[in-house]
């Protein structure tokens, strides 16, 4: 098996020479908190198989949901027929997200949600007023964001690495500086950092808001930037810009979305309502690839129109709306209502909490951020001057590589270690990770 991994499947995102060099971790199977690879070694989950698991693996209620569906009907399309999965997953996504946000458009891919997003926001001008929004074609999005890997979703990235090379086939995107604290040593205070991102927005929008078709954000903290959690009221201040300047907002909850950060959505805790949300990972709590856009009516009403008027949405996939991954992702909504899971989720992000502290002592921990259970670790050489170390001396990589040899799985994103739990891991569990990762971090010292 490791030799045909290496011989037949490409991975994603991987350094293709080191990965030819390392032993592969192939997973076999899976129970509640806990991996198995194919050698029967165990580990505990702490990226949630890439931040997607909500109430662990081999669940039987979500099992049962699979397997009832599988027996009725696979697959049949939404374009021009309807499927009874899709209409109840999408009403029961109407119910939990915030505001008037009722219309859902699914897809497979958070990547997929976040273009399907950009197409809707940018033809939404040219279809209530072609001549008077004909600018309109340029996104804003925040300096270190990721928001997927399809062009479009690449486009509004901020990450260099990611879209260096396909810089000639992107499209407009206006950069704001991210609020990073713990990087942003010229102000004393959070509040200040918050305040200069705000008003360097608002001098942007003054200047641009006629070429501006929208503004893409994840709410309250970063993921894949390396766990950059914003200063509070934020996103609260994006909002208020965005109504001011009549350009429309989208959050983009691929990542804390379905509990990730102690409520349904991250937006709910500014009371912050987009006019279109994005939505994957947790959706089907870990066990399908589906995905969702959801707007408002107002949205959606801008694209119902005669047929010689051209302003039908011409988007849609092979596979969207499929029934196996929409009645997964309802029974995934209903358990997380019925073991009221996001209230687990913020008293053991406050266990979470308590438990970190002791990482401060180490001396290469710089800055321990979370929000509900995603929590990163910004490993420096020295915490003063913040100086974080090379890839060449392959410290992260070293301390993932020992967390796994004691049974837990971790991911580093650049200088930054995350440990992103399943949802529903218990404190015995959450306590042990910490544990191995003060221990693997104090090993690679
Ligand atoms: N947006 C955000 C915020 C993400 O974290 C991710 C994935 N890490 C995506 C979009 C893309 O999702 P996917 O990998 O499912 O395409």
């Amino acid at each position: 098996l490791e030799f045909w991994d290496k011989e037949y499947v490409w991975h994603p995102f991987t350094q293709m020479r080191d990965y030819q060099q390392s032993k592969p971790l192939i997973i076999e199977k899976g129970q509640g908190s806990y991996l198995f690879d194919i050698e029967g070694n165990k580990y505990l989950d702490g990226y949630a198989s890439l931040w997607v698991n909500v109430h662990g693996h081999n669940v039987p209620e979500l099992n049962d949901a699979l397997i009832n569906q599988v027996n009725k009907l696979s697959h049949s399309t939404l374009l021009g027929s309807a499927n009874v999965p899709s209409i109840l997953l999408a009403k029961k996504l109407a119910e939990i997200t915030p505001g008037d946000l009722c219309k859902v458009f699914y897809s497979d891919t958070g990547s997929a949600s976040v273009e399907i997003a950009l197409k809707i926001a940018y033809q939404y001008w040219k279809n209530i007023d072609p001549i008077k929004y004909k600018n309109r074609n340029t996104f804003i999005s925040l300096d270190d964001a990721y928001h997927g890997d399809t062009i479009g979703s690449v486009s509004v990235g901020g990450m260099d690495l990611y879209h260096r090379i396909f810089k000639p086939l992107l499209f407009k995107r206006v950069s704001l500086p991210t609020p990073y604290v713990y990087r942003m040593t010229e102000f004393d205070r959070t509040e200040d950092v918050r305040d200069f991102c705000l008003q360097r927005l608002e001098n942007l929008l003054q200047e641009k808001s006629d070429e501006i078709a929208g503004i893409i954000i994840e709410p309250l903290v970063q993921g894949a930037a390396g766990i950059i959690t914003h200063p509070q009221d934020f996103l609260k201040g994006v909002e208020l810009l965005c109504r001011k300047y009549n350009v429309l907002l989208i959050c983009d909850e691929v990542a804390v979305g379905f509990g990730r950060t102690g409520t349904m959505f991250a937006c709910e805790q500014e009371g912050v309502i987009p006019d279109i949300l994005c939505c994957g990972k947790g959706i089907t709590g870990g066990y399908m690839p589906l995905a969702a856009t959801i707007t408002s009516k107002k949205i959606f009403d801008a694209f119902l129109g005669e047929k010689n008027e051209h302003k039908t949405f011409y988007h849609g996939h092979t596979y969207t709306g499929n029934q196996l991954s929409c009645s997964v992702a309802l029974r995934n909504i209903q358990l997380i209502e019925e073991t009221k899971l996001l209230e687990k989720v913020q008293v053991n992000a406050l266990f979470v909490h308590e438990q970190l502290k002791a990482l401060h002592r180490l001396s290469i921990v710089g800055d321990i951020r979370q929000r509900g259970l995603m929590v990163g670790i910004e490993i420096v050489k020295d915490k003063k001057t913040k100086a974080v170390f090379s890839l060449e001396e392959n410290k992260l990589d070293n301390i993932v590589q020992t967390a796994r040899k004691k049974g837990l799985i971790i991911r580093q994103l650049d200088q930054v270690l995350t440990f992103i739990p399943i949802l529903a891991m218990d404190q015995d569990d959450l306590r042990k990770a910490i544990d191995i990762i003060y221990q693997s971090i104090s090993e690679n010292m």
